[in-house]
């Protein structure tokens, strides 16, 4: 059966992926297994999307609660669970007002757009962004622009003109870049895929004073860490540094499609009906699934958890650095946010984790990166921590 779908799926599918062959069919928890029945432990968790593991009963139960209740509307009418979901995202966050995408980059693409419909709305327009290098934002045309890899960029052009990209951590280059003409400066607060760099302590706040003293405003993209992955609800609260407007996705839907876009009043504001939208944005079992994956977020005190078990991983991660000098250049991250940084491309120790039962992601070309789910044992680490020495043994 196994090869007949992966025969299929070479002759179906797009071949913008490169998936290892083998076909996944179910998982519970950290652990997922294929067609074969193969086992493997699941710290890619479908790229840091599922903050609560496959299959956490609360969810499911969500789920199919909210599918025989009411699948869709879009927002032409209120319903339950959109209105419970922005009510909690705000009470989580610096944010009074919330707009649902489905992606990652349809929230980054939300922000870019009130951003220039604020200053448009003002009277006193303004079209320039800055982003970093080595960014990721997304890959539809808008996001695309403000991520700062130009070998994603490639062949995809024109892009959106007046995209300044200056290097991640460099206060002065940014003071540079940012003028009155500047409508937002977009940023990770950690760079996921550009290698899992968490900002070098002071940069946000550095970056906040900067953007209010030229009026602009400030956009963390929090799609990878928000919702806990770094042991805080939003990976902002470490630095202590609010944005004007924030996009989160990956984790927020409980493993279905669901981004927001948060923001404050003043900015919210502006808009009016019409102004921008979305057909799916805010789908009720998306919301549903979305607000029982805080909720066990909550009850089970998985903050402080995920706080732990990334201290002990990158703690583990550090003597496999020692033993493997020549091979390992670093271990950066926060949270359950991780990177092994390599003196060598990932994507082969990648495929090397799979055959031994271990799925990760990589970031950039030589970070393995590790975004199993917060609800992750001390077992299921130290087991990964088993596959990697036999990896690079
Ligand atoms: C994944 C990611 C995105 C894009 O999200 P999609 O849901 O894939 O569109 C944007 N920004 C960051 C920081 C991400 O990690």
């Amino acid at each position: 059966m196994t090869k007949a779908l992966l025969s299929t799926a070479k002759m179906s599918m797009t071949p913008n992926y490169s998936p290892p062959d083998m076909v996944l069919d179910k998982g519970r928890g950290t652990r997922v297994w294929d067609t074969e029945g193969r086992e493997y432990l699941d710290f890619a968790g479908g790229i840091g999307v599922l903050a609560l593991g496959h299959g956490h009963p609360k969810v499911v139960d969500a789920i199919r609660e909210q599918a025989t209740l009411l699948q869709h509307v879009s927002n032409m009418f209120y319903h339950k669970k959109h209105i419970e979901m922005c009510a909690k995202l705000a009470s989580l966050s610096f944010g009074q007002k919330v707009y649902f995408a489905n992606s990652g980059t349809e929230a980054i693409e939300a922000c870019i757009k009130l951003a220039r419909w604020y200053f448009f709305s003002k009277g006193t327009p303004r079209t320039q962004l800055v982003s970093t290098i080595n960014s990721f934002h997304g890959r539809t045309l808008g996001s695309l622009s403000l991520t700062g890899q130009p070998k994603l960029q490639e062949g995809f052009g024109p892009l959106l003109p007046n995209v300044t990209n200056v290097s991640y951590g460099d206060t002065d280059a940014m003071q540079q870049a940012v003028n009155k003409q500047t409508a937002a400066v977009v940023i990770e607060c950690i760079q996921g895929n550009g290698g899992v760099l968490v900002a070098p302590p002071g940069y946000l706040a550095a970056v906040r004073d900067i953007c209010t003293q030229a009026g602009t405003l400030l956009i963390f993209d929090e799609v990878q860490t928000g919702i806990g992955r770094t042991g805080k609800w939003f990976a902002h609260e470490h630095d202590e540094v609010l944005p004007d407007i924030m996009a989160v996705a990956k984790m927020l839907g409980g493993g279905l499609p669901l981004g927001a876009m948060i923001t404050t009043d003043e900015f919210a504001n502006v808009l009016e009906p019409g102004s921008h939208a979305s057909t799916f944005g805010g789908n009720p079992v998306a919301c549903a699934a979305g607000l029982a994956t805080i909720e066990a977020i909550r009850q089970e005190e998985l903050l402080s958890h995920a706080t732990r078990m990334g201290e002990f991983f990158q703690k583990q991660l550090t003597e496999l650095a020692r033993e493997f000098p020549n091979r390992i250049s670093e271990v950066r991250g926060r949270g359950l946010m991780i990177g092994l940084k390599l003196k060598e491309p990932a994507k082969p120790l990648c495929r090397e984790c799979v055959k031994h039962g271990l799925l990760t992601t990589i970031a950039g070309s030589e970070v393995l990166r590790f975004l199993p789910p917060l609800n992750v044992s001390k077992q299921e680490i130290e087991e990964t921590m088993n596959v990697l020495q036999t990896v690079f043994q």
